[in-house]
């Protein structure tokens, strides 16, 4: 049994056709979420029932000190690709929640595809960050813009909420221009904004 790899990744089907591979020995993500859902869509395939999902929007958690959590795509990657694209960020200690947890730092950064206004990728470093990626992930999943989380109430006082005020900086940005358009950040009136960022 080899694993060749575009067989696997489509249907996780070996190059025995009636064995299917799931988990850490199917080249990807090595992770517990990962192999589970590999092991459904392997399940699904071999017998040959209607397809559900594929293995492409998955998070990664990180249970370090402090906890990182991402989903879909990173701002590098977009760069790279010359995709056109907007943030938004909050940071914890710009949270009520944050603030009572004494969290003096950390961050979740939502990130947008321009001029669409679809949520793609999703990014959270400090407290609860595997935690709080499961809002983004399934906003995305589901098309979720910035009036998704903007149009939301949230608990009070909540980590989550910090959701809603990534939107809302992502919303202010995209108006006052602060996006990526394919080779240059365009900073708009607002220059700090991606100084770290722009070229030159
Ligand atoms: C230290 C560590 C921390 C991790 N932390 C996380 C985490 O926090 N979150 C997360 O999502 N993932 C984590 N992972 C990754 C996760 O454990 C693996 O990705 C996941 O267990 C893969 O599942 P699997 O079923 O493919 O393989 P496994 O869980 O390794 O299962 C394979 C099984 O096959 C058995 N086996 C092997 N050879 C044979 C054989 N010849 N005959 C019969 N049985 C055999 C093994 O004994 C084992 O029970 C961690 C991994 C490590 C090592």
């Amino acid at each position: 049994m080899r694993h060749e790899q575009g067989l696997l990744e489509e249907r996780f089907q070996t190059n025995v056709p009636n064995i299917y591979a799931a988990g850490d020995v199917v080249s990807g993500i090595a992770l517990s979420s990962t192999a589970m859902k590999e092991a459904r869509l392997a399940m699904i395939n071999a017998f040959d029932l209607p397809s559900r999902g594929d293995i492409t929007r998955v998070p990664i958690g990180v249970w370090t000190i402090p906890e990182l959590s991402m989903v879909g795509e990173t701002e590098e990657r977009l760069r790279k690709e010359k995709r056109h694209h907007f943030v938004g960020r909050c940071r914890y200690n710009q949270n009520p929640r944050g603030t009572l947890i004494g969290e003096p730092w950390g961050l979740l950064k939502l990130i947008f595809s321009a001029p669409e206004n679809q949520l793609v990728g999703v990014h959270v470093i400090g407290e609860n960050a595997c935690e709080l990626i499961a809002c983004g992930l399934v906003g995305m999943n589901m098309g979720a813009t910035t009036s998704t989380f903007v149009d939301s109430c949230f608990n009070y006082p909540s980590l989550s909420d910090m959701d809603k005020y990534a939107a809302y900086d992502a919303m202010g940005n995209f108006e006052r221009g602060n996006y990526y358009r394919g080779d240059n950040w365009i900073a708009g009136n607002d220059p700090e904004l991606f100084a770290e960022e722009t070229p030159g």
